[in-house]
Formats: structure tokens, sequence, C-alpha cells
């Protein structure tokens, strides 16, 4: 069960593929091997979730790299229950001579179309922009999604580190490009930054949905206007207390979303840093949060509409959710 809506593709490289992918691309091995560098294993702050994160950059910059832990991602999620995978990368991180912006996104493509058909779970690429980067590479990114648009990539959104780089007007060009094209669009916002920065996102960028978007609870008119515009939130419960974000799943703000009367969607943001995958947050969901399973239920029928997906699987999702 479940539709996993925010989940980085970075976060899913299994440690024993780390190790191997490393042998055959001349990449050392953590002083503490692979395991001990991709799993954060207690509460800390963004900084230390994004090394664990980061440490497996340097094992994803060839296209069978790329299609080998993208198609395992799909076989993790199928296995974990899963009904519906969105996944999402930054293409320029990975990036070498020889290996561009548009053949980083053909090879997660691929590997994700191979996991699809191995087993049979519908799986859409999200594209991120990162705020790091200059101008001129995220319009790259931009149009190197918008050109793959209907062969695996579904959506843009922006992620990286909003309190150093909080301006969003500078990704107008690139979103209305992936506009044009058709994709879907979400940014990260509001999640370190303050609750108008998910305001912003929408106003500027035209995003129908919010990664994370935590500091929303901060300002109630923020959260009131969200919940009236029927903006979709992407909460990563377990991610968000690893990173310092929420103190607990019990006092995360998702309740506070729902009770406002947000629509809320879950993911699971990099699985393999947290030890958790989106069948855990569900049951964390209820466990933890005390969520009944009215509201999960809510949860799953607003994936179905908030999804990036073509019209027939939208509507094949909607019908194993209805009964
Ligand atoms: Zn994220």
């Amino acid at each position: 069960m479940g539709l996993n809506l925010h989940t980085h593709l970075e976060g899913w490289v299994r440690p024993d593929t780390a190790a191997d992918l490393a042998r055959s691309m001349d990449v050392p091995e953590p002083d503490l091997g692979w395991d001990a560098a991709l799993r954060m294993r207690e509460p800390a702050d963004l900084t230390v979730f994004l090394a664990h994160v980061a440490a497996a950059y340097p094992v994803l910059g060839s296209a069978d790299a790329m299609r080998r832990v993208a198609r395992e991602a799909v076989e993790d999620a199928a296995a974990d229950g899963c009904d519906f995978l969105e996944i999402r990368f930054g293409p320029s991180t990975h990036a070498r001579p020889g290996f561009d912006i548009p053949a980083v996104i053909a090879a997660a493509c691929e590997g994700l179309d191979e996991g699809r058909r191995s087993t049979g779970l519908a799986v859409g690429l999200v594209v991120c922009l990162l705020r790091h980067l200059d101008d001129e590479t995220n319009l790259a990114v931009a149009k190197a999604a918008a050109e793959a648009a209907g062969r695996g990539v579904v959506g843009l959104d922006v992620a990286g580190d909003e309190l150093v780089y909080p301006a969003l007007a500078r990704y107008r060009e690139p979103y209305e490009i992936a506009a044009a094209a058709g994709l879907g669009l979400t940014a990260h916002a509001a999640e370190a930054g303050p609750a108008e920065a998910a305001r912003e996102a929408v106003s500027l960028l035209g995003v129908t949905r919010i990664g994370h978007g935590s500091h929303i609870v901060d300002n109630p008119s923020v959260l009131a206007w969200a919940a009236d515009e029927g903006i979709a939130i992407e909460v990563c419960p377990t991610s968000n207390v690893l990173t310092g974000a929420a103190p607990s799943i019990r006092e995360h703000p998702l309740r506070r979303f729902i009770e406002a009367g947000c629509r809320v969607v879950v993911g699971d943001d990099n699985p393999i840093n947290i030890g958790s995958r989106l069948s855990d947050e569900e049951r964390l969901l209820v466990t933890e949060a005390g969520l009944t399973d009215v509201q999960i239920r809510a949860i799953h029928l607003t994936a179905c509409e908030v999804a990036f997906t073509d019209d027939a699987t939208r509507a094949e999702l909607r019908r194993r959710y209805a009964s």
C-alpha cells in the first residue's frame, strides 16, 4: 500500500551496490565501510544528513551505475509494497565529461523503466534544480527535463539549502519551460525557510505541491492559505526527525496540517540513509502520530489526485484506493 511522492533517487543506493560500483569505478571505500557511510543512525542536523546522502554521489557518475541504482530502487519499492513511486534527483550532480545532463536523465529513466517492466510498479522521475547551482546550469537541467517529458520524466522540483539560497524568482524561467512541456511542478520550500517561502513558490513558480513545508505551521495565515488553495504538502516524517526539523514523529507538523484542512501526501525522502521505507513511514503515522485509518485513506486518495502521472495510471490508482 501507499504512494511515495517524495523520495530522492540518491537515497536508494543499497550499501552492497555502492561497494560493488565503487570497485568497478575506482572509488575508494569509506573508512568505516559503505553501510556506515550511507546510513544515519541517530538524529543530527541537515548537514550531517546531507553528508550521508552525498556519500553515494561518487558511485552514480556513469550510465551503467545510474541505470542499476534506478532499477534497484523500483525493485526495492515494489518489494516494500508501494503502489506508485515518484522518484526525484538532481542530474547535474552526477554529470561528468562524457556523461552530460541529458545522458544522466536518460540513464535514470532507462533504469526506472527496467524496474517498472520487471515489477509492474508505476514510476515517474522528477528532475531537481539545485539551489547552489548557477542559473545557466539550472536552465540546462530544466530544458533536459522538458525534452524527456513523456519518456520517463514527469515533474520539476528545486532542492538544496534554502537558508543559504532563499531566492525563488531566479527559477521562474526553468519552471516555465517545465510547465510548457506539461511537467508537474513541486518545490522544496518552507523546509528550513519561513512559511512565506511556500506561498512564494506557488505564486512565482506555479507549483501545486510543496516538499516538506514544515514551517508552514509557524504562520496561521499561510497555513489557512495552503488549505484554501489545496496545496499538497509532501511530508517525510522520519527524515524530518533525523535532520532536526521535527522533534519527533508524534510532534511532527503533519497533524496540524491535517487539522487545518491541508492536503497531505507522504514520502520517505531517502530510505537507505534514514533506514525507513514508505511502509515504515505509514506505520509510524498510525503508531506514533496517531492518525486514524480514515486519515491514512485521505492521504492515499490525495496522492492519487496530485501524483504527477498520466490519466490511465491515475484512474487505475483511484480504482485501487476507492475500495
Ligand atoms: Zn526532499
